[in-house]
């Protein structure tokens, strides 16, 4: 039977090109989304893929949300924490509401997610936890300290489930990507992006296919000894260690 992928805030942007990279490799996907209704029923439209609507900030709200796809999807094998937000401020001017916002939509959403599939991955002896953390959580960004936290805390968590999850055949993995062409970058002024892309070693913005293409691998059963890693998918321009 087919296993079934959770791909949050999988309606738009890097997270609709993961949810139709896994319907095309033939996995059942279950796209959930935050309040665009408008987008995600296009979507819906347009490629056949269930949606749920629920903030991933809000623990009990993905609990219901996660029965409801449980009931008409089925139980979550792989799950992709994609949802994400920024509010970039200079430190000197970020706010509580700021910091917050980012660290819960970004940060405690992949706990609030992955704790409620854990067990379920746990009993059937399988299960995938892939993270899409940030260049900016790899390297810190001006502007972008709750964003730097929120995306570096994820990679994190990723390793912490790494070794909890290797006996019972759940691997977790980080993906941070670069600077992708999607909505999210239309909050940075385009003299920014300018600058932004001329230190792209490559040369152009990543697409966002090439970042689900990396999590259709990190999901298949060939990918059961990569655990723990996180993929940098950013055209050179930073090269963590
Ligand atoms: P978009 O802004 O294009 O899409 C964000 C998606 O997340 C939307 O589907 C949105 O739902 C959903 N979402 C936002 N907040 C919530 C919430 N509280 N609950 C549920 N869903 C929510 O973002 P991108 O595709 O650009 O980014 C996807 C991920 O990749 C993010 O985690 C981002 O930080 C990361 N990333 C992006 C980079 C880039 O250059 N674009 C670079 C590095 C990392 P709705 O449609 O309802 O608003």
């Amino acid at each position: 039977m087919a296993r079934t992928a959770l791909v949050t805030g999988g309606t738009r942007g890097i997270g609709r090109a993961i949810s139709l990279a896994l319907k095309a490799k033939g996995y059942n996907v279950a796209a959930n989304y935050g309040g665009n209704d408008a987008a995600a029923k296009a979507f819906a439209d347009e490629t056949g893929i269930s949606v749920f609507k629920f903030d991933v900030a809000d623990y009990d709200a993905v609990g219901a949300g996660l029965k409801e796809i449980e009931a008409s999807v089925g139980p979550v094998d792989i799950v992709v924490n994609n949802a994400g937000i920024t509010r970039d401020a200079p430190f000197h001017k970020m706010t509580r509401d700021q910091w917050r916002e980012v660290i819960d939509v970004d940060l405690t959403s992949a706990f609030n997610v992955t704790r409620q599939v854990w067990d379920g991955m746990r009993e059937r002896n399988f299960g995938r936890v892939i993270n899409i953390s940030s260049i900016n959580g790899q390297k810190g960004q001006f502007t972008q300290a709750n964003y730097s936290a929120a995306k570096a805390g994820l990679i994190g968590f990723t390793r912490a489930l790494a070794y909890e999850g290797a006996k019972k055949g759940i691997t977790s993995n980080a993906v941070a990507p670069g600077y992708i062409d999607t909505e999210m970058l239309q909050a940075v002024k385009p003299e920014v992006l300018e600058g932004i892309i001329a230190t792209i070693p490559v040369g152009r913005l990543g697409k966002a296919e090439e970042i689900a293409s990396i999590c259709v691998y990190l999901a298949s059963d060939e990918a059961a000894f990569i655990n723990g890693a996180t993929m940098t998918v950013n055209g050179a321009q930073y090269i963590a260690s």
